[in-house]
């Protein structure tokens, strides 16, 4: 029971966005719903009369009825159950002359209001029931309603509400902080510090699905691997910063060139970068890369570095007839590359 109720509410959901509290609320809302009107209808049946009973019989098929009936529209459902608790809060006050405590489930729609509705749009909705409920109450007093327990109720309703409020707008706040900081941080774990591309934990995370995907959709993947050329050299001569440069200004030209949705660019480590994208052919897959290279040495002349950089790049095709894994793909892009360094660097090579 503990476990299905845990799992109903969400509880074992990941707190991933805006939407989980409300969800989580209007479940209760649908629970409470049903085991309240059940309640009532088997309570009736025993102690009260046949027209209560049927009154209430009727209430719990119609919310049967309207959960199943619009059981896609899971939201609407929840609010106007919450709207018909309000109704059904003033038909219980005043069927009981406002005794009996019935006033007191106002203080659970004030907070499941606000709960479903957020703190501005619920502190509006709950304020106008309160005012209006206050106003119902104050009808009777004098007859089945002191002065001091219209005070009492009003006083206790009005600092409830405004706790709900409160309660709400803190959770809201937290919610936002810890959600600016997870998505920083999930992106954090995916970024190279460096250039700003995806970083080599990503593109382990990732080569997998894009193959599979692209098989999927019957469409060609390119994997191209891009080093530079005699980077070491570079770095002993103008320096570690000097050479950082470089590999912002290489990741920039990636990043102009390629801006494809399906484009993804990775910094592998060092001075190794890996392209991901979708060509329509193997000559544009070739064409792109050459177009890189060539660009390469313009980039590296506007750092002002009297020194020319080149890179080197092996590119695998993947067709989709072809089923490949991961380290297939990887270990094919790779030699690739180790061609195009024996052959004499800056150059492509890609697979027949
Ligand atoms: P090759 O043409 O065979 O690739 O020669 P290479 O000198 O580029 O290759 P090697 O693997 O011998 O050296 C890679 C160099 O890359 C070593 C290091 O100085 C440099 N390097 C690696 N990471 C960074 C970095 O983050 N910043 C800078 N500035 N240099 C780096
Ligand atoms: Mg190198
Ligand atoms: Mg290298």
């Amino acid at each position: 029971m503990k476990q299905w109720l845990k799992s109903y509410l969400l509880m074992e959901k990941e707190v991933g966005s805006h939407s989980y509290r409300r969800e989580v609320t209007g479940n209760f809302v649908i629970l409470f719903s049903f085991a309240i009107l059940f309640l009532l209808t088997l309570s009736n049946f025993f102690y009260s009369s046949r027209t209560v009973f049927y009154a209430n019989l009727a209430l719990l098929t119609g919310l049967c009825l309207i959960f199943i009936l619009f059981r896609h529209h899971k939201r609407l459902v929840i609010h106007s159950i919450a709207h018909f608790m309000a109704g059904g809060i003033f038909v219980i006050v005043y069927v009981n002359q406002a005794q009996d405590y019935t006033p007191i489930w106002s203080f659970l729609y004030m907070y499941l209001i606000i709960s479903l509705y957020g703190h501005k749009k619920g502190l509006i909705i709950a304020s106008v029931f309160l005012i209006c409920l206050l106003f119902f109450l104050f009808s009777w007093v004098g007859q089945t309603v002191t002065t001091l327990e219209f005070i009492r109720f009003s006083f206790v309703a009005i600092f409830t509400l405004f706790f709900a409020y409160l309660a709400e707008l803190l959770i809201s706040i937290t919610f936002e902080e810890f959600y600016k900081t997870k998505s920083m941080l999930e992106k954090m774990t995916i970024t190279d510090e460096l250039t700003g591309l995806h970083n080599r934990r990503h593109f382990n995370d990732i080569l997998s699905d894009k193959i599979n995907s692209a098989r999927r959709s019957n469409e060609m993947l390119a994997l191209a691997i891009i080093d530079v050329d005699h980077f070491k050299k570079y770095n002993d001569t103008y320096g570690h910063p000097a050479g950082d440069q470089v590999l912002i200004a290489l990741a920039n030209l990636y990043k102009e060139t390629m801006k494809r949705s399906d484009d993804v660019l990775f910094r592998l480590g060092g001075e190794e970068f890996a392209l991901l994208y979708k060509p329509k052919g193997e000559a544009e897959a070739i064409d792109l890369l050459e177009q890189i290279r060539e660009s390469v040495e313009a980039v590296v002349s506007d750092e002002k570095v009297q020194s020319t950089i080149t890179i080197s790049a092996g590119l695998y095709i993947i067709k989709p007839q072809k089923a490949q894994s991961f380290e297939q793909v990887y270990k094919s892009a790779d030699e690739l590359l180790y061609q195009a360094k024996e052959l004499g660097r800056n150059r492509v090579v890609a697979s027949p």
